[in-house]
């Protein structure tokens, strides 16, 4: 039997900005295939901010992810942990299902468990977890349990290595996101806050082209001008059935990799 998920798509992740940066192709497509993009992050990205109070800097993020988000009319959340001291609570698990269920998740993307940032392999942590049980009665949240877990998606981290140097499974597909590009840089481009704090971390003059660029490189890859790698969880507990893949079947890349 084909299971149907809900055309809501969740895409959670540690900071404002990682969306834009690892998900935003894929969910503008989505979005033109009539699913609802709701947009969350673990934390107010309190951290990255230059010359500004944490409490300010938090604030900040806030207006711009909510301005990123509005450019597919999505909504945006954020849940309260604390950029670069993110820990995995029961606080935040709960936090997470409540989420999930008020907004009636079928699909969710979040950060990969191997990614370079702390904050994002625990992210992923707490949202893996979160997703498995958001249909369980057992649950102490208000909020009605969803009817299925929801398929999960792991989105890409900067390279395709993990934090040690090794590879990583190669991306289970490849989304040419090219006709998107534009919206892509449009969403990390309400982001503006990022620019000083990349030259100031990295010394890095051009954050969001080096966004552009590391999806032109996942392009180059596999023939296509820009793309998005990404991952479907298949660990016990999770629904398999491809539905991202088969709904963004002409804009997929690599279909042999599907399991
Ligand atoms: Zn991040």
């Amino acid at each position: 039997m084909t299971k149907e998920f809900n055309k809501v798509v969740l895409s959670i992740h540690a900071h404002p900005d990682d969306a834009e940066a690892w998900n935003a192709g894929v969910l503008k497509l989505l979005k033109d295939k009539g699913y609802k993009i709701v947009i969350a992050t673990l934390t107010g990205g309190d951290l990255g901010g230059c010359n500004m109070s944490m409490e300010e800097t938090a604030r900040v993020r806030f207006e711009e992810a909510k301005k990123a988000a509005a450019v597919l009319d999505a909504e945006y959340y954020t849940l309260g942990g604390i950029d670069g001291f993110l820990f995995d609570t029961k606080e935040l698990r709960l936090k997470v299902i409540s989420l999930i269920r008020s907004v009636r998740a079928g699909i969710i993307f979040t950060h990969l468990p191997s990614d370079y940032h702390s904050d994002h392999r625990t992210t992923a942590n707490i949202v893996e977890t979160a997703a498995m049980v958001s249909s369980l009665d057992t649950v102490p949240v208000k909020e009605k349990p969803v009817d299925i877990t929801p398929l999960l998606y792991h989105s890409s981290p900067l390279t395709l290595s993990d934090p040690l140097g090794s590879q990583i499974v190669p991306p289970h597909f490849f989304v040419d996101v090219t006709s998107v590009i534009e919206t892509k840089k449009k969403m990390l481009g309400c982001h503006i806050s990022q620019i000083e704090l990349m030259q100031h971390m990295h010394k890095m003059d051009d954050f969001f082209g080096f966004v552009a660029e590391g999806n032109r490189n996942y392009g180059k890859m596999v023939g296509v001008e820009y793309a998005e790698v990404y991952w479907q969880h298949l660990g016990g507990g999770f629904q398999k059935e491809p539905q991202v893949q088969n709904d963004l079947s002409e804009f997929l890349i690599n279909k042999k990799l599907w399991l």
